[in-house]
């Protein structure tokens, strides 16, 4: 059978026929047959050079021997107990030791999850009810942070979603990414906001990069106002650093979330931070949370393979980096904006590289879409959005940067 077969069957069993709403290319997505290194194999036949790295987790690539090998020998030990196990501990340490913002953390089954915790116990501790996000900025499906953009420099949110309560989005303000003026307006005019949750780069618009001394401003005005700083590292943690965007700016948030690359492409999620705020949670506090699967040996085992991997080769940043840079230059003089953040990079079609959410929506999508369209002909598979960030991995090589910065020459 081919893509398009599969695909007339999904639809007919799942809404869109997707497992989640990205995935739903047009005509029909292709379907994988396996995926190893860089690359993808469809059931089609073809063979695809890979961008899109899952969204973000697989940073050593698809089916990296040493992570397939601490899968399997878990696999022998059982991977799933109910009850603590000596992986819990040892990784905590690990992940922790690298975040200068996290003293101590709960690991949990998505980055969804994570933030959705992260976001009660701010409430729980602060005991206030309002939250602030940054316009464009994903933190999951759940539905606080499921808030489209207003038009004033700070937005009351309306729900993104039916079924999303307008009373409980009434709780999320927005502020605009790279405008520190408008969150200090915002607090000044409402104490009864707890927190500010913000992906220090964006991925799910972008990446779109903080200006210079943007993070540290955030940082001096939620500490001023008494509200807790939530960094959504889900992309940015062991992706643009060891320590993600918290050690590589210098800026120390209240509370983490994590997820993506520290389940080392088994689902996790991880919320931490300081000890006073994290000993509200149960059963140490009064704040709720738990999870059948969280903190499961599996997920554990992969993740801490991959960290233990990325310590290891410590290097392998700056030659992402270098990597992305190589795109880069293919694409100078292409019309249109390079963004790219080591191994986080895109291309907009859009004159300036966008400084946030309403700037990048002023690229043209139509465009985008045809030169995606262009890209996949040729063997690269890029996220299927002009607002997705795309994804270097440790495996991709000299040759495969070569043939992405070919193709980009081309079909831009
Ligand atoms: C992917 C992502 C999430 C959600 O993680 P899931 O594991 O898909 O639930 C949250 N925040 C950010 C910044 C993300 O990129």
């Amino acid at each position: 059978m081919k893509s398009s077969d599969y695909f007339e069957q999904a639809r007919m069993l799942m809404p869109g026929g997707v497992s989640s709403p990205v995935r739903a290319i047009k005509p029909h997505p292709f379907y994988t047959k396996s995926a190893q290194g860089s690359r993808i194999a469809t059931v089609d036949g073809e063979e695809l050079i890979d961008c899109c790295m899952a969204y973000g987790p697989l940073i050593l690539g698809h089916a990296h021997p040493l992570i397939k090998e601490a899968i399997t020998t878990q696999l022998g030990k059982g991977w799933l107990y109910g009850t603590p196990c000596p992986l819990e501990p040892e990784y905590a340490g690990m992940v922790i030791r690298d975040h200068p913002g996290m003293e101590m953390l709960r690991f949990v089954s998505s980055g969804s999850e994570a933030t959705m915790a992260a976001i009660r116990v701010a409430r729980g501790f602060s005991g206030r009810p309002d939250i602030v996000k940054v316009e464009g900025g994903f933190h999951g499906a759940h539905d606080g942070v499921l808030v489209k953009a207003g038009s004033g420099a700070t937005t009351l949110g309306i729900p993104d979603s039916a079924g999303v309560l307008a009373d409980v989005v009434a709780h999320t303000w927005q502020v605009p990414y790279n405008d520190p003026d408008a969150l200090e307006s915002l607090l000044f005019r409402h104490p009864e906001i707890g927190a500010f949750i913000i992906e220090p780069v964006p991925g799910n618009i972008g990446p779109v990069l903080p200006e210079k001394g943007y993070l540290q401003e955030v940082r001096r005005i939620t500490r001023a106002h008494d509200v807790l700083l939530i960094f959504d590292e889900v992309i940015t943690g062991y992706r643009i650093g060891i320590g993600g965007a918290q050690e590589y700016y210098n800026v120390r948030p209240d509370l983490t979330t994590l997820g993506k690359i520290i389940g080392g492409g088994l689902p996790i999620g991880a919320f931490g931070g300081r000890r006073d705020i994290m000993e509200c949670i149960a059963p140490a506090g009064p704040v709720y949370q738990a999870g059948t699967f969280s903190g499961n040996p599996l997920s554990l085992a992969a993740g801490m393979a991959t960290i233990q991997w990325l310590h290891a080769h410590r290097g392998i940043y700056r030659e992402l980096d270098s990597a992305g840079k190589r795109i880069g230059e293919a694409v100078t003089g292409k019309g249109g904006s390079f963004v790219q953040h080591g191994s986080l990079f895109k291309f907009f079609f859009r004159t300036a590289p966008p400084r946030n959410y309403r700037e990048v929506k002023e690229c043209d999508t139509g465009r985008f879409s045809s030169f995606w369209s262009a890209m996949l002909k040729t063997g690269i598979f890029l996220p299927p959005s002009q607002f997705e960030t795309n994804f270097l991995s440790a495996v991709h090589n000299e040759a495969d940067v070569e043939r992405i910065s070919d193709a980009y020459r081309s079909c831009l």
